[in-house]
C-alpha cells in the first residue's frame, strides 16, 4: 500500500488567520510548480496549494523530452532515456521510429522535489480547493485571498466559471496504467483495435519498473480491460493502478480574472496525450507574465491579455493534432501499415518529431528565472 503522507479530515487544521498571498498557485504538479519557480526572485508572497503533499500522487507515466528535464535542472530525476519508439500494429509486429531527440522517464516525487527546491521562498500548504469568488479562493482549511490566482489543478478546471468539466461528455481522453516491477529496453507503443479503437497502448520502462497502460480518445470507452489485456500480452502483472482524465481541446487560458495553465487550460497535446512539457511551457509563460506584474512592469489586465493571447496562438497546432487524433479511429489495415512503415524512414520520423517538439520547445525553459537569495521558507498558516 502506498504511504499516505497528507493529513485529511479533522487532522487538517484551518489556516490560523485568513491566509493571503500576492500570487496564489492552486495545484502543485507540473504546471503549478513551473509557475512558482518562475516567481522565485520576485520577493512576492507566493502560496502554492495542493490537496496532497508535493510529489505524493503521480499523475502520469512520467516521460518527457530529456532536454526539457535538463533545461529545468531536474535531470537527477531521470530513470531511463530512449532514442526511438518501438511501434506495434496488428500486422506490423515491430517498427522502430528513430527520434531526433531523446525521451526520458523520470521519478515523479523526485522531479517535484527538485522543482520545488528551485522555488525560493514560495510557501506550500495542503488544502483542497473548492471554489473562487472574486479574489477569494475557498478551501477545506478556510479562505485564501490573492490578487493573482492560478488554476493549475488539472483537467477538472476547478476555478473555471460555471460547472466543473465532467466526463464523459466533456472533450476528454482517459488513461489507465499499472506499474509492475521489471526492466525494458524500449519505449513501446501499440496502435491496435484489440486494445482500443481510438487511442493507443504503451509500455514505458523506468529503470526497475514498467509503466504499462492504455489511453482512449473517446471518454466513453473503458480502459481497464484493455490495460489488463496488454499487461497479460507482455507477460506482466497488473500492480499499482493509476488513471486519470486527459483534456484534448484547448480551453481559455484566462477567464474572469483567473489564469489557467496545464491540463486546466487543455494544454495537453491531443494526439499523443503528452501534457508534461506543455504544462512546463505554459506554466513558464504564465510565470513570466506574473513576474512582470509583481515587479510593477505591467498590470494584471495586461498579463491576462498577453497570456491569454499567447495560449490562443497555439490553437491551430492543437486543433491539427486534434483532427489527427479523431481520424485515428479510421486508421486500420493497409493505411496503418503504410504509415507505420513510412515512419521507419529516419528522415520522415526526424522531420515529423522535430516539428512536434517545436510546439513546446525545450529552449523555452532558458534562461532560467533569476535566482532567489536563500531565504528560510515562511509558514503560511
Ligand atoms: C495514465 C496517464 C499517463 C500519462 N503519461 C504521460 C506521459 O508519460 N508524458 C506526458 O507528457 N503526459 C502524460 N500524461 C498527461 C499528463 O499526466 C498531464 O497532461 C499532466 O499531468 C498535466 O499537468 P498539470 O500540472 O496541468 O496537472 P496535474 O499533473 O493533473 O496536477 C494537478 C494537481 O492539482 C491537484 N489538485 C486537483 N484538484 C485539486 C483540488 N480541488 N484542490 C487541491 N489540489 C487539487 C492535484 O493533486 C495535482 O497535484 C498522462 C496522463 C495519464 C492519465
Amino acid at each position: 500500500m502506498p504511504v499516505r503522507a497528507t493529513k485529511r479530515g479533522a487532522a487538517r487544521v484551518p489556516f490560523e488567520r485568513g491566509a493571503d498571498a500576492d500570487v496564489l498557485v492552486c495545484g502543485a504538479s507540473f504546471a503549478g510548480l513551473a509557475v512558482a519557480r518562475e516567481l522565485r526572485a520576485t520577493g512576492a508572497r507566493v502560496l502554492v496549494l495542493d490537496r496532497y503533499e508535493i510529489g505524493e500522487r503521480q499523475t502520469s507515466a512520467c516521460a518527457a523530452p530529456t532536454e526539457w528535464l535538463r533545461n529545468l535542472g531536474v535531470e537527477a530525476s531521470i530513470r531511463q532515456t530512449f532514442g526511438s519508439l518501438l511501434v506495434h500494429t496488428p500486422r506490423v509486429a515491430r517498427a522502430r521510429w528513430a527520434l531526433p531527440w531523446t525521451f526520458s522517464t523520470f521519478d515523479y516525487p523526485q522531479l517535484c522535489a527538485l522543482l520545488w527546491a528551485q522555488s525560493g521562498a514560495a510557501e506550500f500548504e495542503t488544502a483542497k480547493v473548492s471554489v473562487r469568488t472574486n479574489s477569494v479562493v475557498s478551501t477545506d482549511r478556510g479562505d485564501v485571498t490573492a490578487p493573482l490566482i492560478v488554476d493549475a489543478l488539472g483537467w477538472r478546471r476547478v476555478l473555471g466559471a460555471g460547472d466543473n468539466v465532467q466526463p464523459p461528455e466533456a472533450p476528454l481522453s482517459r488513461g489507465l496504467e499499472v506499474h509492475p516491477s521489471g526492466v525494458g529496453e524500449d519505449l513501446e507503443l501499440w496502435i491496435d483495435p484489440r486494445y482500443v479503437d481510438a487511442g493507443y497502448g504503451w509500455s514505458f520502462p523506468a529503470r526497475d519498473e514498467l509503466r504499462i497502460g492504455v489511453g482512449s480518445f473517446d471518454p466513453h470507452d473503458p480502459v481497464k480491460q484493455p490495460t489488463l489485456r496488454l499487461v497479460e500480452d507482455v507477460e506482466q502483472q497488473p500492480h499499482g493502478y493509476q488513471g486519470n482524465w486527459i483534456p484534448h481541446r484547448l480551453r481559455p487560458a484566462t477567464e474572469d480574472g483567473v489564469f489557467f495553465a496545464g491540463d486546466s487550460a487543455g494544454h495537453c497535446l491531443p494526439l499523443t496525450a503528452e501534457g508534461i512539457r506543455t504544462a512546463f511551457y505554459f506554466g513558464i509563460a504564465l510565470g513570466r507574465e506574473l513576474r512582470a506584474v509583481v515587479e510593477g512592469r505591467q498590470d494584471k489586465a495586461a498579463a491576462l491579455e498577453r497570456y491569454g493571447r499567447f495560449s490562443a496562438s497555439h490553437r491551430w497546432k492543437f486543433e491539427s493534432m486534434y483532427l489527427a487524433q479523431q481520424s485515428i479511429r479510421c486508421l486500420h489495415g493497409r493505411p496503418l501499415d503504410h504509415l507505420t512503415r513510412v515512419f521507419t524512414r529516419p528522415r520522415v520520423a526526424h522531420w515529423a518529431f522535430q516539428h512536434y517538439l517545436e510546439i513546446a520547445p525545450p529552449s523555452f525553459a532558458v534562461p532560467a528565472p533569476p535566482t532567489a537569495m536563500p531565504v528560510a521558507r515562511r509558514d503560511a498558516a
